[in-house]
């Protein structure tokens, strides 16, 4: 019986710690809310029909964690579905009535994520786009596709989605069954994973083809070689041959292990891939990181990686500037966190290797007027997206133009390609200038996440777009 995840709140609670969110698989309807546990017979809430359970127990527990503050407004959103119901939509239909409906519950419950993420994710028939609550106040069947468990066709259209995107939803949930057993058996949602050793000698990841090639070549996990494709899409034709069902299990085990790793890896080497691209060299680094958040903190451990491919490196220091950048008390009243010592490994220690990070609470162009400032070597957006938010003429703008100014490399990454377009469009107005031209990450995370409202079966990637700026034009 799965405990942790049961107690997730409780484990949240008590530090930094990664745990898996509301799993796709639960809002389709074949994992338990509250446990995360698969069964073909989950009892839906009556009152919502959007919740299941595997138990009385889970749903007297979930109640009273989180449901009991949502069911009210799933039920309101189910009767706003009900009066805009169409016997049959198309997908721009359908995505542009759940764009508006998921907008509105952000809105309502800004800081609240799984609420909206529970109708964006919401199962619906694939060709008439019917959604499940629309399906079963009909008393219509919708049938689950038996291989990927995460899409369907109701009674009356009996479609059948193609063959590719079966295959990456069966991927997108073997991911899910591997974050939710990981988490059970070590209290971690992703799998943090270092080149083991140090190396001797510097390897540049400009050099090499990516994350298959790093692992074997670069890294540390020549074991994988032959076992697991290059591309990660499954295991290699021999072990299907020659491994035992044991075997096969255990690289199986150990190909969702390294994807979901490169979630967290794909900071320091993207990072590092940048360096190379700026030819920074010299014994001690200093990275500015904006916008950072709880994902970036938990990713710090794996950031040592940066230390171990390169020989020459002293030490690695990080400042993490943002409104949501903090490691300090709640209630500390001066906005900078000084320089804190990071564990590290035995061999860096001998080495006399370190690393650091500090952290200011607020926006970048408030620290850079702060003593605490230090000019670094390379400012780092991951995934800010900083053209479309709320707060990007307030808060970006005056950072990104700072930036421009300053003439210190930026690197920027993105979830898509549109996102990246729009990202460089405002920069060519700012007249930036381009050292890297946004293109395709080579260290883009690997684990898919759908993404249900841009495009049908439309999956995005940690760090999937980069691009490098220093300076302006002249
Ligand atoms: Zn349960
Ligand atoms: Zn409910
Ligand atoms: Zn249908
Ligand atoms: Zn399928
Ligand atoms: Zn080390």
């Amino acid at each position: 019986m799965p405990d942790k995840c049961k107690d997730r709140e409780r484990i949240l609670a008590a530090g930094t710690v990664d745990i898996p969110t509301l799993p796709v698989g639960a809002i389709r309807g074949y994992l338990c809310f509250r446990c995360f546990s698969p069964s073909a017979n989950l009892m839906k809430c009556s009152a919502c029909k959007r919740a299941g359970y595997c138990s009385k127990q889970c749903q007297k527990l979930d109640w009273s964690i989180v449901h009991k503050n949502h069911c009210k407004l799933f039920k309101t959103v189910n009767e706003v579905e009900e009066q805009q119901y169409q016997a049959s939509r198309t997908w721009t239909q359908y995505s542009k009535v759940l764009y508006l409906t998921v907008k509105s519950i952000r809105d309502a419950a800004p800081n609240d994520d799984i609420l909206h993420f529970v109708v964006q994710a919401q199962a619906y028939c694939a060709s008439c786009r019917r959604t499940a609550v629309q399906l079963l106040t009909r008393k219509i069947a919708l049938k689950r596709c038996d291989k990927c468990r995460l899409v369907f066709s109701c009674a009356d259209c009996n479609g059948i989605h193609s063959p590719s995107v079966c295959s990456v939803y069966q991927n997108f949930a073997r991911v899910e069954e591997f974050r939710i057993g990981f988490f059970e058996d070590t209290g971690k949602a992703s799998p943090v994973t270092c080149t083991q050793f140090p190396r001797k000698d510097r390897k540049l990841l400009n050099g090499s083809a990516g994350w298959y090639d790093y692992l074997v070549n670069i890294s540390d996990k020549p074991q994988i070689k032959d076992t697991i494709k290059p591309d990660f899409s499954g295991l290699t034709d021999i072990v299907f041959q020659v491994g035992s069902v044991k075997d096969q299990e255990d690289q199986e085990r150990m190909r969702m292990f390294l994807l979901c790793a490169t979630d967290n890896l794909t900071m320091p080497l993207t990072i590092l891939s940048a360096l190379e691209d700026v030819s920074w060299d010299k014994p001690h680094l200093n990275i500015h990181l904006l916008g950072a958040t709880g994902r970036e903190f938990l990713a710090l451990s794996n950031f040592e990686e940066i230390l171990h491919l390169v020989p020459g490196l002293r030490s690695l220091h990080i400042t993490a500037v943002g409104p949501s950048s903090w490691q300090g008390a709640a209630n500390q009243a001066t906005p900078f966190f000084p320089k804190m010592n990071l564990d590290c490994c035995p061999s860096c220690k001998v080495d006399g290797r370190k690393r650091t990070v500090a952290s200011y609470r607020g926006v970048y162009h408030d620290f850079v007027t702060t003593p605490d400032y230090e000019e670094p070597d390379l400012v780092v957006l991951f995934n800010s997206g900083w053209v479309d938010g709320l707060d990007a003429e307030s808060h970006w703008e005056p950072t990104i133009k700072l930036l421009i100014e300053g003439g210190i490399p930026a690197l920027f990454t993105t979830y898509n390609v549109q996102e990246a377009q729009n990202e460089t469009a405002k920069l060519i107005m700012l007249n930036a200038k381009f050292v890297v031209e946004p293109d395709k990450n080579k260290w883009s995370g690997l684990v898919p996440t759908p993404e249900f409202i841009d495009e049908e079966y439309g999956m995005w990637f940690q760090n999937a777009y980069r691009y490098i700026i220093q300076g302006r034009n002249t």
